[in-house]
This record gives structure tokens, C-alpha cells and sequence, in this order.
């Protein structure tokens, strides 16, 4: 095409994929070779309807629950955790499962178990009916974790044992707003007791810094990611913070031209279950309106890798 108005491109990094989906999407591979298809997956393995197909393709079948997965076939656990009544349920039927919960939500399960184990109630930073929600309060007894959701909320607590209180926190919330619900928590409740480190994960605060390192140069910003994928929409949150009107969009084909007119600098960024494939199709896309002009600013080099379970590499 010619006559195509300049776009200086301005991809966003570290992006996409985090070593916890990484994993995740590798036991489903590593569980198909080893046991063969059909493997059943409990939930989306990663909030990404991509990753989500193209496991199907493989062999993976994804369900809800775990009475749809036959006695006879394996079945694997998402990154966002389970209910610990989801493995014991398993074991009680003799099924063969892996659990693929990231190590890093592992963490603050353990977390919450010792937290119990000391006699505290725990305040729970989230949003209600995320799998990693659901899964963290089915680590500890109804009625021991109270979920907060906004700094309003923790005026509205209603706590008994207000001498032996603890805070947790969802690992892919809004590292601003989260800092709010905590100030907001320990003004109320100066005896509340912090997590040892930060529970919000190393890809989210990345992810959410690469952001704001572009937001001042770009006129408009694409989130590549799943409206359900709880670090993607923050992504797009920190971007319209700054000023800079985003949108999320699953991929290529979700692009708005009439919203992203005629700007002088994108920026595109990639939740944490997105694969960069998507952003090569996004910025593919944009090339073909615009003559563009590429580039990456790298802000926080990441190097994280987690081990894969025994089972499947031994
Ligand atoms: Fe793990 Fe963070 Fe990735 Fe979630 S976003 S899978 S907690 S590394």
C-alpha cells in the first residue's frame, strides 16, 4: 500500500508469557507425551483462549470440574491453584493428576497455612471469584479469610480478633491500588501482620512498570491479553492512568481503527498468558495501515524459570 502515514511502534518489556504460565503450558505438553491424549485439563491452563486451542489441537481436553474427567485418564491443575478438596478429591478416585499452580501462588497458599496455623484471621487482597481467590480460601478453614477488594472495603470490616490479623494478597493485582488496601489496612489495624515478601509476583510488577516506562511517549496502547486475565486488565488500567487511553484486545482482529486514529507512537504490551505471537500479529496488522517504525524498550530483564514437577521429567 503506499502513501502509508509513519507509526513509531513501541513494544513494551518484559511482555507476554511469565515463567508460571511457561510451566503450566509445558506440563500440559509434557503430560500428552507421557500419557498420551486424551489428557484433561481442570480449568483454563492460562487465561488465553490461543494457548487454550491449541492445546485442544494436542489432545487437552479442558473442563470445569473434575467428575468430567474419566477414572482412566490423567488430569492436570491450572496455574491458578486449586482448593486443596480438588487434589484430595482426585486421590480419593485413584486419579492420576499434576498440579500445575505456579510456585509462586504455591507461595502465598503456604503462606496462608502457617498464618492459620499461629491462631491469625487472614485479609485476603483480591478480586472475588478469581480461580486464584477461590483457590487460596480453599487452602484454610471457612470463615479464617476475609476478602478485600477496594480501600473502601476495609472501613466495612468487621473483624473479632483485631490483635491477631494478617494480610495476604492476590498475585496479580494492581501493585498501586493494592499499596492503597494495605495503607488503608494498617491504619485501621496497626497490629496487622504483612506478608514476608511482596505476594504480588515478579511478571505482574514487571509487566506493570514496562508499562508505565512507555505510557509518556505513546498516544494510544494495545493490551494484548483475555478480558478474564486478571494481570492483562490491570495492564490496561496502569496504561489509562497515566494518561494514555488503552484498550485490551485479545488479538489482531479486536483492533479498534477508528479509536486508535492516527497516532504518532503506540505502545503494545502483552499480559502474562499472552503469547508473543499475538504481539507479532498485532504489530503485522498495524504494518499494514502504517509504515512502522519498531521498537522495544527493554526496562526490567527477566530471567525467571521454575522447575518442572518430578513426575514428568524423571
Ligand atoms: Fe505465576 Fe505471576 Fe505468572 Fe501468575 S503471573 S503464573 S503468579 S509468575
Amino acid at each position: 500500500m503506499l502513501n502509508r502515514p509513519p507509526l513509531k511502534v513501541l513494544i513494551a518489556a518484559p511482555r507476554g508469557f511469565c515463567a508460571g504460565v511457561d510451566r503450566a503450558i509445558q506440563i500440559v505438553e509434557l503430560a500428552l507425551e507421557r500419557f498420551g491424549a486424551p489428557v484433561y485439563v481442570r480449568h483454563e491452563i492460562v487465561h488465553n483462549r490461543f494457548v487454550v486451542e491449541r492445546l485442544k489441537k494436542m489432545g487437552a481436553v479442558f473442563v470445569d470440574e473434575l467428575d468430567e474427567v474419566p477414572d482412566d485418564r490423567p488430569v492436570v491443575f491450572s496455574a491458578h491453584g486449586v482448593p486443596k478438596s480438588v487434589p484430595a478429591a482426585a486421590q480419593d478416585r485413584g486419579l492420576t493428576y499434576v498440579d500445575a499452580t505456579c510456585p509462586l501462588v504455591s507461595k502465598v497458599h503456604r503462606q496462608a497455612e502457617r498464618l492459620i496455623a499461629e491462631g491469625r484471621h487472614i485479609v485476603f487482597i483480591g478480586h472475588a471469584g478469581h480461580p486464584e481467590v477461590i483457590g487460596t480460601f480453599g487452602q484454610v478453614p471457612a470463615g479464617s479469610i476475609t476478602l478485600v477488594e477496594r480501600v473502601e472495603d476495609v472501613a466495612q470490616l468487621n473483624l473479632s480478633d483485631e490483635a491477631n490479623l494478617a494480610f495476604l494478597t492476590q498475585t496479580t493485582l494492581s501493585v498501586d491500588d493494592t499499596a492503597a488496601i494495605v495503607g488503608a489496612l494498617k491504619a485501621r489495624f496497626p497490629a496487622i501482620k504483612a506478608p514476608r515478601s511482596e505476594d504480588i509476583c515478579y511478571a505482574t510488577s514487571n509487566r506493570q512498570a514496562a508499562v508505565k516506562a512507555i505510557a509518556a511517549e505513546c498516544d494510544r496502547i494495545l493490551v494484548i491479553g483475555a478480558p478474564n486475565s486478571s494481570n492483562s486488565l490491570r495492564l490496561a488500567e496502569v496504561a489509562e492512568r497515566m494518561g494514555v487511553p488503552a484498550r485490551l484486545i485479545e488479538r489482531a482482529s479486536e483492533i479498534d481503527w477508528d479509536w486508535l486514529g492516527q497516532p504518532g507512537t503506540v505502545g503494545i504490551t502483552a499480559g502474562a498468558s499472552a503469547p508473543e505471537v499475538l504481539v507479532r500479529e498485532v504489530v503485522e496488522a498495524l504494518g499494514e495501515r502504517f509504515e512502522v517504525i519498531e521498537a522495544e524498550d527493554d526496562h526490567v530483564p527477566e530471567r525467571m524459570v521454575f522447575k518442572l514437577p518430578r513426575e514428568l521429567v524423571a
